[in-house]
């Protein structure tokens, strides 16, 4: 899963991040708002983390120019402890939750997961995919009961084919979900990846759709 932080201070922008990238994710950290509202509006994101104090282009510009441009990953807003304007101001320019400074680095990330699996149509933190099976808050696979071995790269891999069961992902979406913004992103190191995958999650499991991209199925 990929993350956009947008936050001004860099101390806590870098804080968020490492947490963020210690449960599996990858992240784009913006500065100002000028900068976020570009990286919002012009790449692939699971879910932003937006605060609302930004210079150059407030937090609540940033998601009403995103929204107005049809940007519909979800969004966390930081707001200021006890700012209520600040919350109403950013749930009615499209924000989907909140965290109130100084908040606690996992309050936010069981926060962002919840919004991705809620995005993804799933309610509930642990979602079943035939054997597999993904703890989206511990950020554990397991099959038939038994946690798999994965690299990071392949876990992330496997989080979003999860998430996305019986559909066709096609290899530009995956990708979008993979990488940083500053990184090259290869077909071809996927492709190698989905097939260490298949001998770990078992044949016809996961299924290459020539042409348009992998399925993950959970039925026969
Ligand atoms: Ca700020």
């Amino acid at each position: 899963m990929r993350a956009l932080i947008v936050e001004d201070d860099p101390t806590l922008a870098e804080q968020l991040s490492q947490a963020m990238i210690a449960a599996g994710f990858v992240t784009d950290i913006a500065h100002d708002g000028e900068q976020g509202e570009f990286l919002g509006a012009t790449e692939t994101y699971d879910v932003a983390i937006l605060d609302l104090g930004l210079p150059t282009l407030s937090g609540i510009e940033v998601l009403t120019r995103w929204r107005d441009q049809g940007v519909t990953m979800p969004v966390l807003i930081l707001t200021a402890r006890g700012d209520w304007t600040d919350k109403v101001a950013g749930f009615r320019a499209g924000a989907d939750d909140y965290a109130v400074k100084p908040f606690r680095l996992e309050e936010v990330l069981l926060r962002a997961q919840a919004l991705i699996r809620r995005a993804a149509g799933h309610a509930r933190p642990v979602i079943q995919a035939g054997k597999l099976q993904l703890d989206s808050q511990l950020g554990v696979i397991t099959h038939d009961g038994s946690p798999l071995k994965l690299t990071a790269f392949e876990a992330r891999i496997l989080t979003y084919l999860i998430h996305h069961h019986d559909r066709i992902v096609s290899r530009t979406e995956l990708s979008e979900h993979l990488y940083e913004a500053e990184t090259d992103r290869d077909f071809k190191s996927i492709e190698v990846v989905i097939g260490r995958l298949r001998k770990k999650v078992g044949e016809g499991v996961i299924q290459t759709r020539r042409g348009e991209g992998y399925v993950l199925r959970t039925a026969p």
